[in-house]
Order: structure tokens, then C-alpha cells, then sequence
């Protein structure tokens, strides 16, 4: 197993090819890190921007020893890589952050918000469920309306279905698949925030100011960020970042969903066990982004400054949005990130444009 702190010029595996894995790559190429990516799909956008990539399934038994032997120390871009696959690698010697724990728990919404719940970290209502009448069951004490989701596998609002009074609960538990499921209590919030934050392998945590978020069609459009919050509710939100950190012995950085309740409550919506969307104005924004952030923190290298110093708006470019990059390129107050994508296929993620204000 390497040792830590990892020396430039050490191989940092990265499990997921897409724009997430790219800006990390090129994030710890500026480390003077080597960087392998696995990912299934031939000349993924990071394996672009990398020293080689392993095209192979995630769960390929040779493919992902070959990786762990290779790699100094493994992470991942995306949280639905087969938490097995991270299993077999840490057990096989690989030094893999963040770790299995912290994968599973992120990838079944139950145990995600059992998990939340018991580190102090309030969700809405919810329950686990796998009929029709296991919903039935439960919308007495959940409410009405409620959000039914798949357990596993959901992103960007896909899997989910509102539930408005008893007789639509048949259609929805038709629209989600019939699989195991959350019954979520509606949220009403005011506003949707996000906590960027990290933990390093000393224990250390550094938390970023919070973004405010907006979605259409339950993807990302914008984020602003620093989000207007008053000091207490900052404070709580930091609090609960440092609970779920320190809670799953967390080493890397994580994007946690909140639901601003509007009366200082904050609700915990998710936790994305990864650098996040609504973490790219730190690009712009702050003098260590999270993917240095995050790059520092698996390598063992100390936690980087996580104040702002710049208003940061980011706009997500969706499909042939990605279009208007010669237009955007032009402007003096915004910095474009494009990922190489070659399909701009309707609602794909192309690139994001972060416009930048003095503070
Ligand atoms: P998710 O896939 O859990 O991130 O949900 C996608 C979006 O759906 C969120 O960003 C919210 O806008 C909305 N949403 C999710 N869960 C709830 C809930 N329990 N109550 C109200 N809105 C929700």
C-alpha cells in the first residue's frame, strides 16, 4: 500500500470517465499526479485529459485488478459504480477513498436517510416501500402529497413520482418500475441549497460557503454561490456537514442537497459521495476548487482554502445549449468549462459557464 502523503509523480485511479472524472484529472495533472481512468465507454472525456484509461466494465474482475495495481490510490466520479467492485479493490490492498461505507449508504435512499437521521441530520418523512400495499400502508403517517423513488439508481429526478391522493398510487408505483422504493413527505421549502465539503485523512474537515440552486425538469440549471444565509443557519449547515463527514469516516470531498424550510430548518434532500454540480463555481470562486480538493484530500496532502473570494453564478449548458460556446467565450465576465463531450444529445450535460462578480 502507497504511502501517505502521495508524492507527485504517484497514479491516482479514477472509477468513471465522464466531465466529473475529467475535471479531476486535470485537477491533479496540475498536482503533477498521473491519472488512469476505468470507464466502459471507448475515449470517455476523461480519459481525454489522461494519462491511459482501462475501457472495461466496472465489475471486470481482470480489468479492475489490473487498476488496483496500477493505481496508487483509487477514487470514483459518480456514486453508482458498483459498491462491490470498490469492495473487491480495497480488499485486494488498493488505498480507495472514499470508501465502500460511504458509497453503499449513498446509493439506497432508505439507508441514506436512516444514516442521516442517526448522525443529527434531519430529512423529511419517509418510509420503505415495496407494493402498492406498502404504500397504501404508509401514506397515513408520511402524508399527502409525497414523492414515491426508486431506492437505487435514481439521478437528476429520474425514478420519482408524485403521489397527490390515494387513487393515484397504483400509476405511480407503475411510473417508478413496481421496484423497491422511498415514500418521501413533501418538503416545502423556500429554496434549495448545497454544502460542498471535505474531509481529509487526518480527520480535518473544510466546508465550503453554501450554493443556492435551481432545477428544471429536476436537473441543475444554476447555482448561485456564496448563497445570502444568515450566520446561525451557516453555522448548522456546517454542523451538519462535519456529523455526516465524520459519521462515515469520510475521506475525499462530498456535495450534500439541502432543502431550506425557510423558518432556519434545513433538511438534509441527499448526499452525493463525490465533487458535485453545484460544487464547479468553486472553480472560479475560491483558490482551491473541489477537485484539487478532493485530489489533496485522497492523496493525503493537507486541506486547501475554501473561502470565496468572487460572487460565482453557474450555468449548466444542457444539449446543443453547448452551441452558444463562441458567444460565451466572449464575454469578459465569464470563464466556459466544456467537457468534450461529442453528442450534445437533448438534456446532456456539455459544459457549464461560471459568471464571476466581485464579492
Ligand atoms: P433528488 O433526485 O432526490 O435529488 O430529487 C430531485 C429534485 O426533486 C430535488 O432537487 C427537489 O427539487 C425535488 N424533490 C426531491 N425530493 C423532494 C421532497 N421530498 N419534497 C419536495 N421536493 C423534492
Amino acid at each position: 500500500m502507497a504511502d501517505l502523503p502521495l508524492p507527485p509523480g504517484s497514479t491516482i485511479g479514477i472509477l468513471g470517465g465522464g466531465q466529473l472524472g475529467r475535471m479531476l484529472s486535470q485537477a491533479a495533472s496540475r498536482l503533477g499526479f498521473d491519472v488512469v481512468i476505468l470507464d466502459p465507454e471507448e475515449n470517455s472525456p476523461a480519459g481525454r485529459v489522461s494519462r491511459g484509461q482501462i475501457v472495461a466494465a466496472y465489475d471486470d474482475p481482470t480489468a479492475l485488478n489490473v487498476f488496483g495495481r496500477v493505481c496508487d490510490v483509487v477514487t470514483f466520479e459518480f456514486e453508482n459504480v458498483p459498491a462491490a467492485s470498490v469492495e473487491r479493490l480495497a480488499e485486494a490492498g488498493a488505498l480507495v477513498a472514499p470508501g465502500p461505507t460511504a458509497l453503499a449508504v449513498a446509493q439506497d435512499r432508505v439507508d441514506e436517510k436512516t444514516f442521516l437521521n442517526a448522525v443529527g441530520a434531519t430529512t423529511v418523512k419517509f418510509a420503505a416501500v415495496d407494493s402498492v400495499d406498502d404504500i397504501m400502508a404508509e401514506l397515513d403517517q408520511v402524508g399527502l402529497p409525497c414523492l414515491l423513488k426508486t431506492r437505487r439508481d435514481g439521478y437528476d429526478g429520474k425514478g420519482q413520482a408524485w403521489i397527490r391522493d390515494y387513487t393515484n398510487v397504483p400509476e405511480a408505483w407503475a411510473a417508478i418500475g413496481g421496484r423497491p422504493a422511498i415514500l418521501e413527505a413533501k418538503a416545502a421549502f423556500t429554496r434549495e441549497l448545497s454544502i460542498i465539503a471535505a474531509r481529509g485523512r487526518d480527520g480535518a474537515v473544510a466546508v465550503y460557503p453554501l450554493g443556492e440552486n435551481k432545477h428544471a425538469g429536476g436537473v441543475l440549471r444554476t447555482t448561485n454561490a456564496p448563497a445570502q444565509i444568515d450566520a446561525k443557519t451557516e453555522k448548522r449547515a456546517k454542523a451538519i456537514a462535519a456529523s455526516i463527514l465524520d459519521g462515515l469516516a469520510y475521506v475525499g470531498v462530498i456535495g450534500i442537497e439541502l432543502f431550506d424550510l425557510g423558518n432556519g430548518t434545513l433538511l438534509v434532500n441527499e448526499i452525493a459521495p463525490r465533487v458535485h454540480n453545484t460544487g464547479h463555481w468553486t472553480q472560479d470562486g475560491c483558490v482551491c476548487d473541489q477537485f484539487e480538493q478532493h485530489i489533496r484530500a485522497v492523496a493525503g496532502w493537507p486541506l486547501g482554502p475554501t473561502k470565496a473570494h468572487a460572487q460565482v453564478e453557474m450555468t449548466n449548458l444542457l444539449g446543443d445549449e453547448v452551441e452558444q460556446w463562441s458567444k460565451l467565450a466572449a464575454k469578459p465576465d465569464q470563464r466556459l468549462h466544456l467537457y468534450g463531450k461529442a453528442e450534445a444529445r437533448p438534456g446532456r450535460k456539455m459544459a457549464h459557464v461560471n459568471r464571476v462578480r466581485p464579492l
